[in-house]
């Protein structure tokens, strides 16, 4: 295992609904490191001096919404995948740098293939949303073999800005329905359903044997992730890819594989 660090902390504005240090807790007993992961509410203004003191203490963890890019940009060194997406959620010290890495590449990875299986190269993905996780979708999919993607947006000058980072297999489209056609994976990135049970796409638009991945999450799952399954639709919220990008970001900080089960159980 390498050197434990100072801290173990998760930065977010506000951060009091992530699940994130129930699970980790979870790994951090069952692997027996005595540390316990915190959540910090860190404003926008105060990111710097929290960085700080951070690094004085020798502190890993992961950020979320809405530091990821802010973090990316005070990195030290970051991993190829965090410059791709142009965000970190993943950190730690090393020798006095700052190391930035992106382990929700890996977590979108871990359910397409779940979703999708060996059909994950050649997907024809519908992504809704082009903010800081579709990003994230992109990075994946570019790495599955000839998937291509459609990229929906209801700001159309944010889709093309994030498509330019990417290669010609991501196409930005005027209309859902212009990204569903032929889908074999539908993405929803935006936060629609997560308060209320609002779908981010009809189910009836859904092409009848495409795959349905929401990375928003909810206790008992989305409305469009029960609604999609209900139809005949292989569907899987957030959740998995939260827990996935929890437990790679977990063998960065330590170097070691954690239990997986003990953290689905500690969602339970
Ligand atoms: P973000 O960077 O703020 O981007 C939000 C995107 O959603 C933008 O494209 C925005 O469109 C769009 N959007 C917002 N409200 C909308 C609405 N009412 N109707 C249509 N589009 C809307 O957020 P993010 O970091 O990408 O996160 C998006 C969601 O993914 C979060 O709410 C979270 O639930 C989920 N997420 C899950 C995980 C996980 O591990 N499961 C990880 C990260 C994020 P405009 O550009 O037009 O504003």
């Amino acid at each position: 295992m390498k050197q434990l660090p100072g801290r173990l902390v998760l930065l977010g504005h506000p951060v009091a609904h992530s699940l994130s240090p129930r699970f980790q807790n979870a790994a951090l007993r069952a692997a027996k490191i005595p540390l316990e992961y915190v959540a910090l509410d860190v404003a926008p203004d105060a990111l710097d001096a929290t960085l700080a003191e951070l690094a004085e203490s020798r502190a890993s963890g992961n950020v979320t919404i809405p530091h990821k890019e802010a973090v990316a940009a005070r990195c030290t060194r970051r991993s190829p995948l965090a410059d791709r997406c142009g965000a970190v959620n993943t950190f730690w010290h090393d020798g006095g740098a700052l190391v930035g890495d992106n382990t929700d590449v890996g977590g979108v990875d871990a359910i397409a293939s779940a979703l999708l299986g060996d059909a994950r190269a050649t997907a024809r993905v519908a992504l809704i949303g082009a903010g800081g996780s579709a990003a994230a979708v992109l990075a994946a999919a570019e790495r599955w073999g000839s998937a291509s993607v459609r990229l929906y947006n209801r700001n159309v000058e944010r889709a093309h800005a994030l498509a330019s980072r990417f290669g010609a297999a991501v196409q930005v489209v005027s209309s859902v329905e212009h990204a569903l056609r032929g889908a074999t994976l539908v993405v929803n990135a935006t936060p629609v359903g997560l308060r209320d049970d609002e779908l981010p796409v009809p189910i009836e638009a859904l092409p009848g044997d495409a795959a349905v991945f929401d990375l928003v999450y909810r206790a008992n799952e989305t409305a469009w992730v029960r609604a999609a399954r209900d139809a005949g639709h292989r569907a899987a919220d957030g959740e998995g890819m939260l827990v996935e990008q929890g437990a790679l970001s977990f063998q960065r900080w330590f170097g070691i594989e954690p239990d997986r089960n003990a953290m689905w159980r500690a969602l339970r």
